[in-house]
């Protein structure tokens, strides 16, 4: 690419750990940005996350092993894993996501997913120290924790495992897991420490804190609602709540919500939703977790954060915005209380979000088929917090026409087939320039058509589905606050 062909101007769509990322590595390479979110940055995905910058997550959830655990999953009482009547409303995703369970997919995907993560890793604490963050960093690993006797067994073969992508880690028994979390003494059979890793204690407050960093840099930060996205003469537009705005390149970089605005634009991504809940629980009288743990037989995850002990709930499949189903996180709650002395529940409800997550695991990351200057940045389903960093750099590179920092063929917004209707559909002419609005004076492409299909499903799955109540945890009564 020559020096006139590469864009000046850039908008960036979302400001989650990746938008704000991709903000950052494009002004640092001399760009004028423009990022764009309806919220303050980093209070969606990116805020409720258990702030593990994880080494060793080179191993996606639809791996082979996936298959047979299926019928225990199904049955609906596993903590790590539940799923709602509204996933069904995404047929096409689930038996992309079950056809990806093979070991030769697994083996792609854990190379791509290593690949990125070795990226981001050092990337992130460069940004941690460079924003002026590094008090929110501990370096303390991640800890992954067995209850039953089969534990040991597991926790070698799991260091094995990543010890052949060079992932360091120790192996730990009953003693040596007492040492690390005393208030949890007795309670874990076997650990893993997976010692490269490390974990922030405010997600929210660190995204919040690259995100002034990029505005010191000069990145426009914008509050405002992104409409629609069409193409113009020289590049795309975006609408928003708050007036249009021209790039030469547009990154969209909206989490779960990414599908959306792709759609009008031609593209349908095939996004699903792994929602997730996290409650903050008191830590009184020095007790509790010293650094973020993965009870594998709770499943869940609890960290210390500021704002208290941090347990994060397992999976929740369903669609984005059905109702909140409490029982997952209720139980996780109830767990972490007993194991670790953790006193009542800081907030009035637990939080909710949902981890995008594409068939086959990998973000999207790049340029889309036939739409030259619209990138992707979207699904990173477990780990966009600790991948943000990398993908920016990955985006800015393509954008600025530099070698890519590492192979990133796995992650091409083109592999999934019927992404690449806009190609299709400007061939055709049935989308010539793409219209902010739904339907064109009677007229309606087929993206729009089977966007509003969609959204008349999910109204209706939102309409059937009962409202929210939170059952809570021990301390703080039923079914009000802890
Ligand atoms: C329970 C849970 C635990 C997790 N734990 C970890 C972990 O420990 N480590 C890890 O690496 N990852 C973790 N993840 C995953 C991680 O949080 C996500 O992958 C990551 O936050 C995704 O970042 P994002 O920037 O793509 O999305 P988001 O953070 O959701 O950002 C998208 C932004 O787009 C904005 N937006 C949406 N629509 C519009 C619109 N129309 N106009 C303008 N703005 C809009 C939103 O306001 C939002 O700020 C976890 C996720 C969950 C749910």
């Amino acid at each position: 690419m020559s020096n006139s062909q590469i864009p000046k101007q850039v908008v960036v769509l979302g400001a989650g750990m990746v938008g704000v990322c991709c903000a950052l590595s494009l002004r640092r390479r001399g760009m004028a940005v423009i990022l764009i979110d309806r919220r303050e940055p980093g209070r969606e995905t990116s805020f409720g996350n258990s702030g593990v910058f994880s080494r060793s997550s080179v191993f996606p959830i639809n791996g082979p092993g996936l298959l047979q655990k299926l019928p225990l999953y199904l049955a609906n009482r596993h903590p790590a894993v539940r799923w709602r009547a509204s996933l069904l409303s995404n047929p096409r995703w689930i038996a992309g996501f079950l056809a990806e369970c093979t070991a030769q997919s697994a083996a792609r995907q854990s190379r791509a997913l290593d690949g990125l993560i070795k990226l981001s890793m050092d990337l992130n604490r460069q940004l941690m120290g460079g924003a002026g963050l590094s008090t929110h960093l501990r370096e303390t690993g991640w800890l992954k924790v067995w209850r039953g006797g089969e534990g040991g067994g597991l926790a070698r073969a799991e260091a094995a495992a990543l010890g052949a992508f060079g992932i360091a880690t120790q192996v730990l028994d009953a003693a040596e897991v007492a040492r690390f979390e005393p208030h949890a003494a007795g309670v874990f059979k076997a650990g893993l420490h997976i010692t490269g890793s490390a974990s922030v204690d405010d997600p929210g407050a660190v995204v919040a804190g690259y995100a002034a960093l990029a505005r010191a840099l000069g990145v426009e930060v914008l509050r405002a609602e992104a409409r629609a996205l069409y193409r113009t003469t020289t590049g795309w537009r975006v609408e928003t709540t708050g007036g249009s705005h021209d790039g030469d390149a547009v990154v969209v970089a909206l989490g779960p919500w990414s599908a959306e605005i792709m759609r009008p634009a031609g593209f349908r991504v095939p996004m699903g939703f792994e929602r997730g809940y996290h409650v903050h629980l008191e830590m009184t009288e020095g007790r509790g977790p010293q650094r973020a743990i993965y009870d594998v037989d709770g499943g869940y995850v609890v960290s210390p954060m500021r704002a208290g002990a941090r347990v994060t709930s397992g999976v929740e499949l369903a669609s984005r915005d059905a109702p909140p189903n409490t029982a997952q996180i209720d139980a996780a709650a109830l767990m972490a209380q007993d194991t670790f002395g953790l006193g009542a529940a800081v907030e009035a409800e637990p939080w909710m979000g949902s981890r995008p997550t594409l068939p086959d695991s990998l973000p999207m990351i790049g340029e889309l088929p036939g739409a030259l200057g619209l990138y992707a940045a979207f699904g990173h389903q477990h780990i966009g917090f600790s991948t943000g960093s990398g993908t920016g750099e990955i985006i800015a590179a393509a954008i600025a026409g530099e070698a890519p920092p590492i192979d990133t063929s796995a992650f091409a917004a083109g592999r999934f087939a019927w992404v690449a209707i806009a190609s299709m559909q400007d061939m055709f002419g049935l989308h010539p320039t793409p219209d902010p609005s739904p339907s064109r004076g009677g007229e309606q492409c087929t993206a729009c058509l089977l966007a509003i299909v969609e959204q008349r499903d999910q109204r209706r799955d939102h309409a059937k589905s009962p409202s929210p109540s939170w059952g809570g945890v021990r301390g703080g009564g039923r079914p009000t606050i802890l």
